[in-house]
């Protein structure tokens, strides 16, 4: 095959990321992207700044590389991997060689009564969000609301919550478990980024759930589950992202919560394979960044010949959220397990809260909130460099921000 065409469905993060890769080592090279959204790849992480007017959406566009082809508003309906083609959902089909499924995630819906208007759309004034156009919309409905609940209080759901805050809505996050962002930080942590959002306008419920939502035309409020009613008139759905497996399954492919792959990334039938928040490896489906690129990196290294036995075998678990004074890095293992030592500092005025998880003289895991001056030594050491951590741990506590890597 001297000149494959490699067809990329989905032109999200991971997709675009593969493509770039993928033409920088083989330029010239066919590579075609069909995006069911009505325009190019974006960065998603960076939907909340452009809700709060941070970033204009033309800023948070991602590159595919020269000469990469890019089908926008073209959902692929159905893939035949037998005769290697693709029907478009729009009308006609295509072929390919190889093809990449990067087909991401969609929001969870919760099982909320109350939650859809009669034409069964969710009801006015209930937004999930993981597009631009879901940014759109929350953004205009923002304007005119007077209060916000945000159900969902992991990464999306602080991050929207504070949005909402600093476009001026009161907000409160309802969150089903014990601690904010339970996934990445510890409870104290937790209780330094509620204390961080109470000062914002932003009230925390954790341990809460909502069991419905009020409102005949448009929702007037959030019915928690032990009673009492949040007024509100705007609401935000942050309950996580299940793998968009649907066209794979229906082409025969392997998939359990996401599309099974193996350490070449490649699914369960012959030239088709699969990256991103789509892909589970190893049991795991990471939803994140990192990992997207990670897979994308390795895969377009090997499908290009860049180097054909590249392989993945994991991302390091390391989760960033960049959200002003409430910002945090969390890595590895950051709850104390038996054998391993923990340094803490908590500064309660400046709103920081630092933590270091060590394994005799290996860092396996640690958190910054607030203070992210000493990041960059951080993840140098957690990450394998074991001369960015100093003989006294500690000393990284009081790295200076114009340290900071
Ligand atoms: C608001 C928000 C904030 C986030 N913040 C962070 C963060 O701070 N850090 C972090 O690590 N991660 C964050 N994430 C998660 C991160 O965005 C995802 O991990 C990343 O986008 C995964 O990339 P992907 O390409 O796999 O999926 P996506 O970026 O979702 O792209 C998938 C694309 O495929 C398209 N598609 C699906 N099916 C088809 C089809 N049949 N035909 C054509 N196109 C199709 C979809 O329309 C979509 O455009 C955030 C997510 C959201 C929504």
């Amino acid at each position: 095959m001297s000149r494959p065409r490699v067809a990329v469905v989905g032109a999200g993060m991971a997709g675009a990321r593969f493509a770039q890769q993928f033409l920088a080592h083989a330029p010239g090279a066919e590579v075609t992207l069909y995006g069911a959204e009505p325009r190019g790849p974006y960065n998603r992480t960076l939907l909340v700044d452009v809700l709060t007017g941070r970033y204009d959406p033309d800023t948070v566009a991602l590159p595919c590389g020269p000469g990469a082809r890019v089908r926008t508003g073209c959902e692929v309906a159905a893939v035949d991997t037998a005769a290697r083609t693709l029907r478009l959902a729009g009308g006609g089909s295509a072929g390919y060689d190889r093809l990449v499924l990067a087909t991401g995630a969609d929001p969870v819906l919760p099982p909320l009564r109350g939650l859809r208007a009669a034409d069964g759309t969710l009801k006015p004034g209930v937004h999930p969000l993981r597009t631009l156009d879901d940014c759109h919309l929350l953004a205009e409905d923002a304007s005119v609301a007077h209060r916000a609940v945000v159900i969902g209080g992991g990464v999306l759901g602080v991050s929207a919550a504070r949005a909402l805050a600093a476009l001026g809505l009161p907000t409160d996050i309802v969150h089903r478990a014990p601690f904010l962002i339970e996934r990445h930080l510890d409870e104290g942590a937790a209780a330094a980024l509620r204390h961080g959002l109470l000062s914002l306008g932003v009230g925390v419920h954790p341990g809460r759930q909502v069991r419905a939502l009020h409102g005949a035309d448009r929702v007037t409020g959030a019915e928690l589950a032990d009673g009492p009613v949040l007024d509100t008139d705007l609401v935000v759905l942050a309950c996580g992202a299940r793998p968009r497996t649907g066209l794979a399954r229906a082409a025969g492919l392997k998939a359990a919560e996401g599309i099974v792959v193996d350490d070449q990334l490649a699914a369960s039938e012959p030239d088709v394979f699969a990256i991103g928040d789509c892909a589970e490896h190893r049991g795991t489906v990471h939803g994140l960044a990192g990992p997207a690129w990670d897979q994308a990196d390795v895969l377009a290294a090997r499908l290009s010949g860049a180097a054909p036995d590249a392989t993945y075998t994991g991302s390091r678990p390391l989760a960033r959220l960049t959200a002003g004074p409430l910002q945090y890095a969390a890595f590895g293992e950051v709850h104390e397990a038996p054998g391993t030592d923990v340094l803490r500092l908590v500064d309660a005025t400046r709103g920081s809260y630092k933590k270091l998880v060590l394994l005799g003289d290996r860092l396996v895991g640690g958190i910054l909130l607030g203070d992210l001056a000493a990041v960059g030594d951080l993840t140098r050491a957690f990450l394998g460099d074991h001369a960015a951590l100093p003989a006294d741990p500690l000393d990284l506590f009081t790295t200076t921000e114009g340290a900071a890597g």
